[in-house]
């Protein structure tokens, strides 16, 4: 099979990094091109995680510790489908059990009178979350994804789940107050980009977002209609929405093909 091969330039901070991607040739939609982002996302994580440290900042979070995992947490319309593919995917009785843990927290949100608020996603701006976020952590309710405090989908989780690295006590996670939790700077949040480079709607000030607890269900409702477009393309659309943010990374700047 023909795969296209990109080497992506980007200047991250002062430092000019090289990521060379490679992906099977001809049209796509963006969600098939999901792992290409992940990996970006790591890669990206990784030089933020290296700079905190050589700061003196060491990251807290560890395997085990799932205190941000009861947070209300945002993902882009791509990655919602992926979400519900892989709750679908699921062996029996698996399936079952994560699905019905969808149902209960979808339950507790309508109880906490929060569900609408939820579901009217496209009445936030980032900056704007917080406070449904506060309303949301409240409820305690942890992530269908959660066993024994770590994330039972590790390989696959959202972008949003890679880039969320503190320096702060986790206990400070388990309950946040203002100025309590140190964020690792990151040099672009490739969830956002991904989130708006994937959005069926017209370009907004609006991140187009779903509550991930609440992906399975939206995805149900919104089959993805986009019309397959060159992978090249598609990469270089989110690489564009990445560079959006002052001192993101630039666009890819080369292209090749290989058999
Ligand atoms: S997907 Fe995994 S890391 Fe993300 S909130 Fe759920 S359990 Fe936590």
């Amino acid at each position: 099979m023909d795969q296209v091969s990109l080497r992506v330039g980007m200047t991250v901070w002062d430092d000019e990094v090289e990521m060379k991607m490679t992906f099977p040739a001809g049209p796509a939609r963006l969600e098939s091109l999901l792992p290409v982002f992940q990996q970006v996302a790591n890669s990206l994580v990784d030089l933020a995680e290296k700079r905190a440290a050589a700061e003196g900042r060491v990251v807290s979070c560890r395997k085990g510790c799932g205190a941000c995992c009861r947070q209300l947490v945002p993902i882009g319309e791509i990655e919602a489908r992926q979400i519900g593919r892989l709750v679908g995917d699921l062996p029996e009785p698996r399936r079952q059990e994560v699905r019905a843990r969808f149902e209960r927290a979808r339950e507790r949100l309508a109880e906490a009178g929060i569900l609408s608020a939820l579901e009217k996603r496209e009445g936030f701006v980032e900056d704007e979350i917080a406070p449904l976020g506060l309303a949301y952590f409240h409820l305690g309710i942890p992530c269908p994804f959660l066993e024994e405090e770590s994330c039972s989908i590790h390989a696959d989780r959202p972008i949003i789940c890679r880039e969320y690295l503190v320096t702060s006590p986790a206990v400070n996670c388990a309950d946040p107050k203002p100025g309590t939790i140190d964020q690792v700077e990151l040099p672009g949040k490739v969830w956002t980009a991904l989130a708006r480079a994937g959005s069926a709607g017209p370009p907004a000030r609006f991140i187009p977002w779903v509550p991930l607890v609440l992906a399975p269900d939206w995805a149900a409702a919104h089959p993805d209609a986009s019309e397959p477009r060159p992978a090249e393309e598609l990469v270089q659309s989110v690489f564009a929405e990445l560079a959006r943010r002052k001192g993101g990374p630039a666009p890819p700047v080369a292209g090749g093909r290989t058999g």
